[in-house]
């Protein structure tokens, strides 16, 4: 039937998972403009390239009644890719503002909650599937910080960390606990319960 691309949060990249999965080549890379290129009449509406797309941003319609319906709802979407890029637990750091050395840990604990993620290159996981650190701190005093360490063998050891990422719970800089391991967006609620259960 027909397939849509929300390119308001797309990253519209030649490496799009659904140009690669698409059977007919109803989705293909324009390489003339740099886009992604849709061509309804191919598309057999399989769902492939929708279960691809980490972020939602395709969406396939089985009737014209659900096609009007999603392209409403692109239309709609007040998110841009610019609220995509942001900062996110075990995802692969981009601002300055949230890196740490060791050597800085104990100075940067405060006397609140301080939560540091240990992360080494292996375990960084996509970007898009991961939770923003804004929504793991929101419900938790003000004064929170969040940092995030890179961490090699001598400080996994030292803090017996045995899955990467893990996140450091500091308590008026003593250390309260530890998560160990990745939670995706699907599961943010599940990591903030831990963090509370924590503190
Ligand atoms: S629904 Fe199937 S045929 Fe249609 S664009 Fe997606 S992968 Fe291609």
């Amino acid at each position: 039937m027909a397939v849509l691309v929300n390119f308001k949060i797309c990253d519209n990249a030649k490496e799009c998972g659904g140009i690669e999965v698409c059977p007919t080549g109803a989705l293909s890379w324009d390489e003339e403009n740099e886009t992604i290129k849709i061509d309804n009449d191919k598309c057999i509406s399989c769902g492939a390239c929708e279960r691809m797309c980490p972020i939602g941003a395709i969406r396939v319609a089985h009737s014209e009644e659900e096609y009007e319906k999603l392209k409403q709802d692109i239309e709609n979407d007040s998110r841009t890719t610019k609220d995509l890029f942001v900062d996110r637990y075990g995802a692969a750091p981009l601002s300055e503002f949230f890196m740490i050395n060791p050597e800085e840990l104990m100075n940067k604990t405060n006397e609140g909650i301080t939560l540091v993620e240990c992360y080494e290159d292996d375990s960084i996981q996509c970007l898009l599937k991961s939770i923003p650190i804004k929504d793991i701190t929101s419900d938790m005093p003000s004064d929170t910080m969040f940092y995030k360490m890179e961490v090699n063998e001598e400080l996994k050891q030292k803090y017996e960390i045995n899955e990467l990422p893990s996140l450091l719970i500091f308590k008026d800089k003593n250390l309260l606990g530890k998560i160990e391991g990745y939670y995706s967006v699907e599961q943010k609620e599940d990591l903030i319960n831990l963090i509370k259960e924590i503190i």
